[in-house]
């Protein structure tokens, strides 16, 4: 079994940072309560050196946080795409971006719920329990705007989820009861400056702005 898939299709090896990173910039994170995060995302209809710059800027951006994935909106932008660089239950890395994406409907007879601890870079310092199935097939284009499915087990599932998720305008803390979303801002309260402390490092070790 390849150990890193990219784009969907197994690569025999990869770069620690996907490559995106090295071109992009840093952007600020928005977080859980500003508008951009709680509604549906325009559908993107322009792919160019725009979309590019924007998926370059993302890329690095997941990686200083030290994140598994992130949704466009989750810089400011109102489109439908997210990046991805995360591990599934098999210890394979799945890399990549996708755009518009569709997540499949699980098909009933074989639906698993996972319990399993979920975190955000939109909630920073929360970790929650949430339910999520333990498969997951996207649909959408990649930058280029050729069609692309994206399928995954495990914990990858869970990340193909949230960030779909993301692009219909929802978080994460929408799907916690309001005594978990409690404890999950609690948790916000408590850890945010040491989140956005580790950024800084992380930025600071980049050696550049
Ligand atoms: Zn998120």
């Amino acid at each position: 079994m390849p150990s890193v898939f990219v784009q969907g299709r197994p690569v025999e090896s990869y770069p620690q940072l996907a490559p995106e990173a090295r071109r992009g910039s840093v952007r600020r994170i928005t977080e859980a309560g500003e508008d951009v995060l709680h509604k549906r995302c325009r559908d993107v209809t322009e792919f160019g050196p725009d979309l590019a710059a924007l998926i370059d800027d993302m890329f690095l951006t997941m990686y200083i946080a030290d994140g598994a994935g992130l949704a466009a909106n989750q810089v400011g932008v109102d489109l439908r795409l997210f990046v991805y660089d995360c591990p599934d239950d098999d210890g394979v890395r799945h890399v990549g971006h996708i755009v518009n994406p569709v997540l499949e409907a699980p098909d009933a007879t074989h639906r698993r719920l996972l319990d399993d601890s979920e975190g955000c870079l939109s909630v920073p310092g929360a970790v929650m329990d949430v339910p999520r199935p333990d498969r997951a097939v996207v649909r959408g284009f990649d930058k280029d705007g050729e069609p692309l499915v994206i399928e995954g087990t495990g914990y990858f599932a869970r990340c193909l989820a949230h960030e779909t998720d993301h692009c219909e305008g929802q978080v994460y803390l929408d799907r916690l009861s309001r005594r978990e979303r409690k404890e999950a801002l609690r948790q916000v309260a408590d850890r945010r400056e040491e989140v956005f402390a580790r950024r800084s490092a992380n930025i600071e070790a980049l050696g550049r702005p």
